[in-house]
């Protein structure tokens, strides 16, 4: 410890290689530094409200973290519009994505389901074939055409 009662006005210097912190999106400079633990604890004492145990200002603990972006500090969402082109019918090649070609093992899956009218545009579907299309869990159809169960 140094031989100091108390330091005021000075700036924290940080130090800090300049290495790559690695791919994980939750590495900050605070958690590369360490500094981020001292802080979580300075807020828990210090803050207000005192809420005495520091998680609560961890961006990667679920009681700390911003339920929206869980911690991250930005959402990823797909686009759906630029997954999708409504105004054809899966059949015309309906799903942009590259593997979904008409033809193509991935899209058959889809069209072969039993679930869809294939030739129907995207921007005729009911909001529940919608639903089935885009979000569904993945599970065996009900009834599919006798092809899908080849694939
Ligand atoms: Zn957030």
């Amino acid at each position: 410890m140094p031989e100091v009662d108390k330091i005021e006005n000075l700036n924290v210097p940080i130090i800090i290689n300049q290495k790559r912190l690695g791919g994980n999106a939750r590495s900050t400079v605070g958690t590369a530094t360490d500094v981020y633990a001292s802080l979580r604890l300075l807020f828990s004492r210090m803050g207000k409200p005192f809420v005495g145990y520091s998680n609560v200002f961890s961006f990667n603990n679920p009681v700390g973290m911003c339920p929206e972006c869980e911690g991250l500090g930005f959402v990823q969402t797909v686009d759906v519009d630029a997954l999708i082109d409504r105004e054809k019918s899966l059949n015309e090649g309906a799903i942009l994505f590259p593997t979904f070609q008409p033809g193509g093992w991935r899209l058959s899956r889809y069209t072969q389901s039993g679930y869809f009218d294939n030739d129907k545009k995207l921007e005729n579907y009911s909001p529940e074939e919608l639903d089935m299309l885009l979000y569904a869990a993945e599970h065996k159809p009900a009834k599919p055409h006798k092809e899908w169960e080849k694939q």
